[in-house]
């Protein structure tokens, strides 16, 4: 299981939600959604340093300019999403009982071991 990618910036907690990399031979710095993998010179960021982030001297920034887009939710995050669903269908009444299994014990078609023989036909 993996764990959420978090923002490659000193003592940030946030989670990573864009990837910059750097392209040296065009010296430029690109902030783009989230890479799916880890590549030298990428950095991941959180979406406040995402969108604050300024080109080194000399370098151009390219931006994605669109919502960044969190990863997909890992396992832990399902099951916190599914109780939260199942949390909130909680104050629903539950709908009534059928009203079956509940036989009249003295008006039984039952007769023992004998069975109703259905007529010629
Ligand atoms: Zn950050």
């Amino acid at each position: 299981m993996r764990s959420p990618r978090r923002c490659s910036r000193n003592g940030c907690p946030r989670q990573a939600v864009a990837t910059l990399t750097y392209v040296y031979n065009e010296s430029t710095a690109v902030v783009g959604p989230l890479a799916a993998f880890a590549e030298p010179h990428t950095y991941d960021l959180c979406e406040p340093h995402a969108r604050s982030l300024t080109a080194p001297r000399g370098w151009d920034v390219v931006r994605h300019e669109g919502e960044f887009e969190p990863p997909p939710p890992t396992t832990d995050d399902l099951v916190a999403l599914a109780e939260a669903v199942r949390e909130a269908a909680r104050p629903a009444p539950r709908p009534p009982e059928p009203d079956q299994g509940h036989e009249n014990p003295h008006q039984t078609g039952r007769r023992g071991h004998l069975r109703v023989i259905p007529p010629n036909h």
